[in-house]
């Protein structure tokens, strides 16, 4: 079995969230975060923003977004949206990636995306910085 630990079904990649980053790296206290995250399949939320109104992922009918007719339905438009607005990021285009190249190349792929390329370290888009360095940085522009 493919470890998808950290491919939320909505497509986000958890390594680059701040409460997962926060969590793995011990910053909670100075990031001001209580709990952080493990990622969105090990805490068994699936997906936070969706999974409450979507009974699908709700009954485990489907494992990602993509596997459904209704993609993208009105939940995933509005997190889509904010994500571009706020990141430049599209839960959906990497819906479609996972979709076209399957989930472990696809983790692959962020990972390295996710990676600094000045000290190898770990970015969190939600801060737009290396946690390792401090390197103001967001993958997704330019
Ligand atoms: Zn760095």
């Amino acid at each position: 079995m493919e470890n998808n630990n950290l491919a939320a079904p909505c497509g986000m990649y958890c390594g680059m969230c701040r409460q997962y980053l926060a969590l793995k790296k011990g910053l909670l206290e100075e990031k001001g975060l209580k709990l952080g995250c493990q990622g969105c399949r090990i805490r068994n939320k699936n997906c936070v923003f969706i999974r409450r109104d979507c009974s699908k992922l709700r009954k485990k009918e489907i494992e990602y977004c993509y596997e459904c007719e209704e993609m993208p339905c009105n939940n995933l438009k509005k997190i889509d949206k904010i994500y571009i607005d706020r990141y430049s990021l599209s839960f959906i285009k990497n819906l479609r990636r996972i979709e076209e190249i399957g989930v472990k190349s696809w983790l692959q792929e962020q990972k390295e995306l996710y990676t600094c390329p000045e000290c190898g370290g770990e970015i969190c888009i939600h801060d737009g910085e290396c946690y390792d360095c401090g390197l103001k940085i967001n993958p997704n522009i330019g």
